[in-house]
């Protein structure tokens, strides 16, 4: 029998689904993991299902938002299924707010804007994400202040892109340099706050972080690091005008991109029974202090996370894997959620970035790191110094196949072995070519070793690699 992603077989109950009666699951929350319950869901039973969202109808690709503001995409075509998925799959979609649960009487009330009858439920499911971060800056809440989550903050930022002649985004995240690169494609200068001494310097290693820092300036991007919003400065219509920094400078905006990280999105909740800290917080089974609640994806928070792994993991795996893992136990086969590597990825303007597994910004333990760069291109390595097996990669500019880097560091994969395989993990090894060679060359160079490179390419590099290792790829979210 296959396992659930994440999942270790012996901690499933032996519980008989089929013994489950029919039920109404309510999920609140369309995003990747609430939708990934409701399918899960039914591929395991004939239960009542609504999806329930305020945001949007139809779930969407929320990592998507960016391109639909460039003209990549239109919103419709963010849709992660087609209409006919929900009617045909029967998982009812309700377009409401929620506003207060009645976890007594199991009844879910909304907003009174929505006129939606209130509704029952046998089982609830809360996958409500996140919010952007305020942290009370005066004249955040102006016109023209907006942080970008959502399809009405993207509705709202491009309202503000008429005519706009500035724009000032604060918090270097992920988000922040999306946002960049957003009015970027549309001409609009920007100045980026980035408090930090260099940019998402808490995540990415010393290098990648300055090769990030140079690309967004190569885009003609005002990257100004080590620098806080003091305030934001109205104009007599209430607007955003300008902001103030921590240098003391003022700077003519008429937007103001608020990035500066995520928070779970749990205030309607806090006056109520359910447990909460940051997040809902959830077992290890992803129950709340409430039966038949559960909590997945942005807003959960573990009360106890597997080792090496953070309580809140506010990316779209997580909400994928959370969604599969909450469909069993809620349709009668306890399943615990057991997220095996670390893995994810983003884009730094032209630069594709991928972590998987352990990749410390310091070392002062028994691991070390080999890296190697080429201007936009690099690849660290980190690996255990006593033992030299591979712990975690950390690819900036080239695309590593997941499934390579997830064997070598599941199979404990010595460093030298790694390197000799290395063409295994690219996608296209033709266009690569001189990187993996000079990579090794480096390796080479640095250990005072001869290491020579596997002579195969492409698809049979990678089969013979995985064969090497004594076993295909581990199970994993399809
Ligand atoms: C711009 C952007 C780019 C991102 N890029 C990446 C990326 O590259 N890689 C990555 O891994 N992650 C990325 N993320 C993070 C990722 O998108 C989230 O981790 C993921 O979407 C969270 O999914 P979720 O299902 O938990 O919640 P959400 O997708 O937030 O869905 C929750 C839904 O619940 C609705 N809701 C909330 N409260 C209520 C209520 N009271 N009543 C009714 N409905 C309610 C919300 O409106 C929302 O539609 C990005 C996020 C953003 C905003």
């Amino acid at each position: 029998m296959l396992g659930h992603p994440g999942v270790r077989l012996p901690s499933r109950s032996r519980f008989n689904i089929n013994l489950i009666p029919f039920m109404h699951i309510a999920i609140i929350g369309n995003g990747i993991s609430g939708l990934t319950a409701a399918r899960f869901i039914r591929k395991q039973s004939n239960h009542d299902i609504t999806l329930i969202s305020g945001e949007r109808t139809y779930p969407f690709s929320r990592t998507a938002l960016m391109y639909i503001y460039m003209g990549h995409l239109r919103a419709k075509d963010t849709e992660l299924y087609e209409p006919h998925f929900y009617e045909e799959n029967r998982i009812r979609l309700l377009q409401a707010w929620v506003d207060t649960i009645d976890f007594e009487q199991q009844i879910l009330y909304f907003d009174a804007k929505d006129d939606q009858e209130p509704l029952t439920y046998d089982k609830l499911i809360i996958a409500t994400g996140s919010q952007p971060n305020r942290f009370g800056w005066p004249g955040e809440n102006l016109k023209g202040v907006r942080g970008m989550y959502s399809m009405q903050d993207l509705q709202s930022i491009e309202d503000c892109s008429q005519g706009l002649k500035h724009a000032v985004i604060v918090g270097g995240g992920l988000i922040g340099v999306e946002m960049a690169e957003m009015f970027h494609s549309r001409q609009i200068p920007v100045t980026f706050l980035v408090r930090e001494p260099s940019y998402w310097d808490m995540v990415l290693p010393e290098e990648e972080s300055q090769m990030v820092n140079e690309e967004i300036i190569s885009h003609g991007i005002d990257l100004q690091l080590g620098t806080e919003l003091k305030e934001i400065l109205p104009d007599e219509q209430g607007r955003c005008r300008a902001v103030r920094t921590s240098e003391g400078e003022e700077i003519s905006c008429g937007f103001v991109g608020l990035t500066a990280g995520v928070h779970p999105n749990v205030n309607f909740l806090r006056d109520s029974p359910l447990e909460i800290d940051k997040g809902i917080l959830v077992n290890e089974y992803l129950q709340t202090n409430i039966p038949h609640v559960y909590a997945i994806g942005d807003c959960a928070q573990l009360s106890d996370p597997p080792v090496g792994r953070r309580p809140i993991e506010a990316v779209w795996y997580v909400g994928k894997m959370m969604g599969e893992t909450v469909a069993y136990s809620v349709c009668g086969d306890l399943t615990r959620y057991e997220p095996q590597l670390w893995f994810n990825s983003a884009k730094f303007f032209d630069i594709e970035y991928q972590v998987y597994g352990h990749v410390p910004v310091t070392y002062d333990g028994p691991l070390t790191s080999f890296f190697y760069g080429q201007e936009k291109r690099s690849l660290r390595i980190v690996y255990d110094k006593r033992t030299t097996k591979v712990v975690g990669f950390h690819a900036m500019g080239v695309r590593l196949r997941h499934e390579m880097c997830e064997s070598w560091i599941l199979h404990q994969t010595p460093i030298e072995k790694v390197m000799t395989q290395l063409n295994a993990a690219y996608f296209d090894p033709e266009f690569y070519t001189s990187f993996q060679r000079d990579c090794v060359n480096h390796f080479n160079n640095i250990q005072g070793i001869n290491i020579q490179l596997s002579k195969k390419r492409g698809l049979s590099s990678f089969l013979s690699a995985i064969k090497s290792l004594g076993s295909s790829r581990t199970s994993k979210t399809k």
